[in-house]
């Protein structure tokens, strides 16, 4: 396959390198801000098209992504497939953090792939699956774009990656950068941390 996915989040500077203030507090030598990606569509195509290839032969009815990069992920994916998208996004109330509102998505039976960017915890994959399992479908595939968590995530369902990535995270004390004296960043501005 010669699609390189960090190769191209590199290209589109969504893949930087520097001394990053994550938002836990830990410090990184490696910031990804998916949205340099997400916010070109041509590029974004080439992405589904390789999450295409990675998921074989599988029949699949429905695209379900997470707001807000899983469901333009889940948007492009079923497009090329010719197939229905379906967007998990935060619910109103009730006893799970996602539900599929506004319209009935699923039809019964219905195979579904559920798609993501990024994979840090998987949270938002399982909020995807647990607003799945109020409907009448069948789960048929979980794929992300980077998995950041190396394969280690149990989701109770096997998934796939598009790319694995290990992204360092320091505690401050024990920061190599800090100990060089490098300037800290705090990604998303353009100012010192
Ligand atoms: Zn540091």
């Amino acid at each position: 396959m010669g699609f390189e996915l960090e190769r191209t989040l590199e290209e589109c500077g969504a893949l930087t390198e520097g001394h990053f203030l994550l938002s836990s507090g830990k410090h990184s030598d490696r910031y990804v801000e998916k949205f340099h990606l997400l916010r070109k569509p041509a590029v974004l195509q080439d992405v589904c098209s390789a999450m295409i290839e990675k998921l074989g032969g599988t029949r699949i009815d429905v695209v379900a992504g997470p707001t807000t990069g899983g469901i333009l992920i889940a948007a492009e994916i079923a497009r090329q497939l010719g197939v229905r998208a379906a967007y998990a996004e935060r619910a109103d109330g009730g006893s799970l953090a996602r539900a599929f509102r506004r319209v009935d998505y699923f039809e019964p039976g219905d195979r579904v792939m559920v798609v993501d960017d990024i994979l840090t915890t998987g949270g938002s994959l399982r909020e995807t699956m647990d607003a799945l399992s109020n409907h009448d479908v069948e789960l048929a595939s979980v794929m992300v774009m980077v998995d950041r968590s190396m394969g280690r995530t149990d989701l109770g369902f096997p998934y796939q990656a598009l790319t694995q990535m290990d992204v360092p995270a320091w505690d401050p004390d024990g920061c190599p950068l800090c100990e060089q004296g490098v300037a800290l960043v705090k990604p998303g501005t353009t100012q010192q941390a």
